[in-house]
């Protein structure tokens, strides 16, 4: 289905899965709006660029999404948002007993509040214009847990709740809400922790791959940023006009473990 005419707002975009569904989105023929915290060259240039290959109006918006107000300003700044996709992310591994406050406060602030604040600042817009899309880039940790990563497993369990409530708080209207699980994807980030990894177990790429880091992933392979992009564009399309409250696995089987 073609979005020409729509404007999708991808929080956390400059990087990673964010900037993969932005280009799948585009792609799809939709504007978007591009978001992170920071306000470099390059950040406008990954809008610019976009915008060149795709033909569709690209932006980027700096807001600093642990911030309400900053994520409630990012959707009044773009001024219409036919698709929210709430992806803005961080993660960190302690105990819990010795899980610094700080990381956990960011973390919840980041990973689950921003999308509480985002999604009600843009229903109104959806309501307004008579379609709308919500989908909240979740994780396999949010229907499961792995030890040390408490703050992470309760922000992304909290944000499918929360996907289920707007769903039916929106369910009699033309506006869908639902989360979308990974398991490991291969983003800049995973990439670079490759080398590393190889050199601790003293294996090559692909050994380090299937057995160290997608030991939970049963399909012993990484999900692409282009395949969530894609399931967003799914998620967007009339197929998926009964699709709301639930949430999609891209996981490699990890969750049916
Ligand atoms: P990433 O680090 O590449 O992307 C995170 C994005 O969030 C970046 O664009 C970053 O700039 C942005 N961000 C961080 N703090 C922000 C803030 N305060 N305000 C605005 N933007 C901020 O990581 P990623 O792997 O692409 O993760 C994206 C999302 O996908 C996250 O929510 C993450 O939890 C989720 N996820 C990732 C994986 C994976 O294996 N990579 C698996 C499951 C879920």
């Amino acid at each position: 289905m073609s979005l020409k005419g729509k404007t999708a707002i991808i929080t956390g975009s400059n990087s990673g899965i964010g900037l993969g569904v932005a280009w799948e989105i585009a792609r799809s023929g939709a504007n978007v709006v591009l978001n992170s915290f920071t306000d470099r060259d390059e950040d406008h240039a990954l809008a610019a660029e976009i915008a060149k290959e795709t033909g569709v109006e690209a932006r980027y918006i700096k807001a600093d999404m642990s911030k309400g107000n900053e994520c409630r300003a990012l959707i009044e700044q773009a001024g219409v948002c036919d698709v929210l996709v709430n992806n803005a992310g961080i993660q960190h591994v302690a105990p819990i007993d010795e899980f610094p406050t700080d990381k956990w406060d960011a973390i919840i602030a980041i990973n689950m509040n921003s999308a509480f604040h985002t999604t009600a600042a843009a229903l109104p817009m959806m309501r307004k214009a008579g379609w709308g899309r919500v989908v909240n880039i979740a994780s396999a940790h949010g229907l499961t847990a792995s030890p040390f990563k408490a703050a992470y497993v309760a922000a992304k369990h909290g944000v499918v709740g929360m996907t289920k409530t707007v769903a039916l708080e929106t369910a009699e209207e033309p506006i869908t809400c639902n989360a979308i699980c990974p398991g490991y994807v291969l983003t800049p980030l995973v990439e670079a922790q490759i080398p590393d990894t190889m050199e601790k177990y003293n294996m090559g790429r692909e050994e380090v791959i299937k057995k160290v880091m997608l030991e939970r992933q049963p399909s012993r392979e990484f999900a692409t940023v282009e395949q969530l992009g894609g399931t967003v564009a799914f998620l967007c399309s009339d197929a998926a006009k009964q699709i709301t409250g639930t949430t999609i696995s891209v996981d490699g089987g990890w969750t049916a473990l």
